[in-house]
């Protein structure tokens, strides 16, 4: 089951500045931040600032921004974390895994032989957050 785009979303508060979130990256259409339960450490969300709930929701203007920054981000949380691969992830409705109803691309850093941990399973402490939010900033700076 669908519905519409609900603009009290935890992503849509963020974007209002209505909530907090540990940024890493912004441009005039794309916030990226620290995921706060990450299936490993250096997890960061992309995020359109355009509404749109999920991937067939969205202009390809906005569409084209995001994945322009998730590339970037990508880039820089692979350096920042000096991980060996990175694995890509974007759920759409319940049914395809989404829990926040405001589109959003996963970028988690991968490191040969480990695994991610589960999907939204624990919170990360805030210093883990703010440790990694410098490092990738750092690697943005310096990309
Ligand atoms: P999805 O909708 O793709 O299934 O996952 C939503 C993601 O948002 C999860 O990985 C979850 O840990 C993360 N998340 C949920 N609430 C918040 C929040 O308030 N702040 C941040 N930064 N991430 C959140």
């Amino acid at each position: 089951m669908t519905s519409g785009y609900d603009s009290n979303n935890i992503f849509a508060k963020i974007l209002r500045s209505e909530l907090p979130c540990h940024r890493v990256f912004e441009t005039a259409d794309v916030l990226a931040f620290m995921d706060i339960m990450p299936r490993a450490p250096g997890h960061t969300l992309v995020i359109p600032k355009a509404a749109a709930r999920t991937l067939l929701d969205v202009t390809p203007t906005s569409l084209g921004a995001l994945i322009l920054g998730v590339q970037t981000v990508a880039a820089a949380v692979k350096t920042a974390m000096k991980a060996d691969g990175l694995t890509i992830q974007q759920f759409n409705e319940s049914a395809g895994g989404q829990v926040v109803f405001h589109l959003h691309f996963h970028v988690i850093p991968r490191w040969e032989g480990e695994a991610m941990r589960p999907h939204t399973a624990q919170m990360a402490p805030v210093e883990e957050l703010v440790a990694h939010a410098a490092r990738i900033r750092l690697a943005l700076d310096a990309a």
